[in-house]
């Protein structure tokens, strides 16, 4: 038997951390690492951020959960805050992002099955996406490595390749109830899908009558430099899912919709015990002051065009470790030509934390409140690490 108890479903870093600052993170042995993977985009405001901690504490003493057998007040407060802010008039309240792109899926087929078109079940998605890990949604995602070995798709799932408004067009048949992306796609490493196919997409569903979905559980909630990324498009969708950052480290999703698609989940329809608890609804609350208090947003965009501009000079100087940058506001990538994951573990050696995805890329999503200064700090831990790889590239092709 191997020491740990836990199941063998993640291959462990072995950094073992005790307490977060800021930007920062703390491990065991007392090094300090600057974040910038914020736990997969989750560590909005990054860790111990007075505000969350205070609303944390406060409701902590008052009230944990009363179950959705009753009215939660945090829940309408946050859920006519988000309304405000986006295009939704409706949410719904879960734990998770998997959930929360369940509760669209479903919203949709619902929706059509209440218009008396039952067959309109099929959900139209893309090469690269990842949409979460419930059986419903390793359909969406579609990615084979993680549909292997447990039984048959869920059927109802048709990927096409992002970029293509012909093929889009020619894929949405009598049985496609709406077509599902995220905007800007994070585990599939940093693709940001063109404005001018978004808006593509909004008119062949208007001229379709098929609602558009969007995933922005990870480039949601001030992550691109927007409040919600496709805002950079200018359109809006029918259903949007978001967590990860919404919560600022307190498990949290929400499915957000418009009042004529969100009335199909009439009573009974969809639920869930945890979801919308007045621990999580106090954090996410806390976490929208912050986010929407004046100024934040294009904070995160002035800050994140720094930190893109420094990236692509890294890049500029280490030719064969990097190819590109890519990204908008803090949700950024580069794209490597060594294994992303090689690049991550270098980083480590010197204190820097980041995140590894497909096509190549490694994720630098810090947390939205980075300053300058970190920022430079940040560039000058990857400057050391690839430093670390190429003179190790240097060493390989001279054994050779
Ligand atoms: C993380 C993520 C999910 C899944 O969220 P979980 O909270 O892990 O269930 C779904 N879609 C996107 C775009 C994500 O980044």
């Amino acid at each position: 038997m191997s020491a740990s108890a836990l199941f063998s479903n993640y291959a462990r870093s072995g950094l073992e951390f005790d307490r977060g600052e800021g930007i920062w993170l703390v491990s065991k042995d007392g090094r300090r690492f600057l974040d910038c993977g914020s736990g997969i985009a989750v560590n909005a405001l990054g860790h111990s951020h007075p505000h969350l901690v205070a609303a944390l504490k406060e409701q902590a003493e008052k009230l944990w959960h009363v179950s959705n057998l009753h009215v939660v007040t945090g829940q309408e407060t946050l859920g006519k805050r988000l309304a405000e802010a986006t295009f939704a008039d409706k949410a719904f309240f879960c734990n998770s992002g998997a959930e929360a792109m369940e509760a669209s899926i479903k919203l949709a087929r619902r929706y059509h099955y209440d218009r008396g078109e039952p067959e309109r079940f099929h959900i139209l998605t893309f090469e690269g996406a990842f949409h979460g890990r419930t059986l419903g949604t390793i359909a969406a995602g579609g990615q084979a490595k993680y549909l292997e070995g447990f039984g048959p798709k869920a059927p109802g799932f048709d990927q096409i390749k992002a970029g293509d408004l012909e093929a889009v067009k020619a894929a949405i048949g009598p049985q496609t109830a709406a077509i599902a992306l995220e905007p800007v796609q994070g585990e599939g490493g940093i693709r940001e899908i063109p404005v001018d196919f978004l808006r593509g997409l909004r008119k062949l569903c208007d001229e379709t009558g098929t609602l558009l979905i969007l995933d922005e559980i990870q480039s949601g909630v001030g992550r691109t430099g927007k409040f919600f990324a496709h805002e950079w498009a200018g359109i809006s969708p029918d259903i949007m899912a978001v967590a990860k950052g919404i919560g600022g480290g307190f498990p949290m999703g929400v499915c957000l919709a418009t009042e004529e698609v969100a009335k199909s989940f009439a009573p009974g329809t969809h639920g869930t015990t945890f979801g919308g608890n007045p621990l999580a609804m106090a954090v996410g609350n806390a976490v929208l002051d912050v986010v929407l208090a004046d100024g934040f947003l294009e904070q995160i965009q002035s800050r994140g065009l720094s930190f893109k501009q420094k990236l692509a000079s890294l890049v500029d100087s280490h030719p064969a470790l990097f190819e590109e940058v890519r990204g908008k506001g803090l949700m950024l990538g580069l794209k490597c030509k060594i294994a992303p994951a090689d690049f991550v573990a270098a980083a480590r050696e010197h204190e820097l934390l980041a995140v590894p995805a497909g096509d190549n890329v490694v994720r630098i999503m810090p947390p939205l409140t980075i300053t300058e200064e970190e920022i430079g700090e940040a560039i000058s831990r990857m400057e050391k690490a690839a430093a670390d790889l190429e003179s190790k590239l240097t060493v390989e092709g001279a054994a050779k």
